[in-house]
């Protein structure tokens, strides 16, 4: 219930200090219809300024309430981790691993528990690959105003199917939309998890999002050393995502980078510092 008390706390805070301010230079209302009148506008205004605030924050690549969060990472070397939300899904999941094997290329798939239970099968594939699992949730669920319970349950669950299909790496944390607000961070800080977030997603962006030339020409137009990208070349609509990673993949590697998993590219951060 962190989120509700965050959110309520800056409305009431907020509210009161404008009525402050309100007193200090216009003086005391003269009757009660102007004070409750004040106190309205006074209400809405705080509804309107903490709501943007918190809508915005709670979907922010680059900041979080607490515990540590990586968008991407500094590092001279020419390394990038590229990151696949959703699934597993069977077919998607080995059509994307043997892309990768052509390319001699690492990456970090973000599942969800409730797929990971559904294909054990695709999860011991990407073991097997030596590729990184990550969480994305057990249901999808957006990680904001739900219970703590909540929270708790939806990552426990999927580090307990990932385990019990034999993974035994490290596990950082996707939320679904990139939302979560101060209840999901507290338990991933508590519980010494990394939030993951990314500084590259070609097939988020609409204009591009179906366009293989498109995606291919923005990743490498943007790409830096130390870049996180985001794809979704396991859900079954995303047929330009799929044609433009070995795409990706090519082009890059000509450039001399190398795609590494997000752990080994937390490493290599740690090691250049
Ligand atoms: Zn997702």
């Amino acid at each position: 219930m962190a989120d509700y008390a965050l959110t309520s706390i800056a409305i009431v805070a907020l509210t009161l200090v404008m009525l402050v301010i309100w007193r200090r230079v216009t003086g005391p209302s003269s009757s009660v219809v102007r004070t409750a009148g004040r106190i309205a506008l006074a209400v809405s205004l705080s509804l309107l300024v903490v709501g943007t605030g918190v809508y915005t924050l709670s979907k922010s690549r680059s900041l979080q309430t607490t515990g540590r969060l990586v968008r991407r990472v500094d590092t001279d070397r020419k390394l990038i981790a590229l990151t696949f939300d959703d699934g597993p899904t069977p077919g998607r999941t080995e059509e994307v691993l043997s892309t990768l094997r052509t390319y001699e290329a690492s990456a970090t798939f973000y599942v969800t528990g409730q797929q990971s239970a559904q294909y054990p099968r695709q999860v011991r594939e990407i073991i097997r690959a030596g590729d990184e699992l990550g969480s994305h949730t057990y249901t999808h669920r957006k990680m904001y105003f739900i219970p703590d319970a909540t929270v708790a349950e939806e990552i426990g669950r999927t580090d307990a199917v990932l385990r019990s299909a034999g993974y035994t790496g490290p596990i950082t944390f996707r939320p679904p939309g990139c939302k979560r607000l101060l209840a999901a961070p507290l338990y991933l800080d508590r519980t010494g998890r990394t939030t993951v977030t990314w500084d590259l997603e070609p097939d988020s962006i609409p204009g591009i999002a179906d366009d293989a030339d498109a995606m291919v020409d923005y990743v490498v137009d943007n790409v830096r050393p130390g870049s996180i990208v985001l794809m979704h070349v396991m859900v079954d609509s995303r047929a330009a995502s799929r044609e433009a990673l070995p795409r990706i993949l090519q082009e890059l590697s000509a450039d001399g980078y190398t795609f590494v998993t997000v752990s080994d590219l937390l490493r290599s951060r740690r090691q250049s510092e």
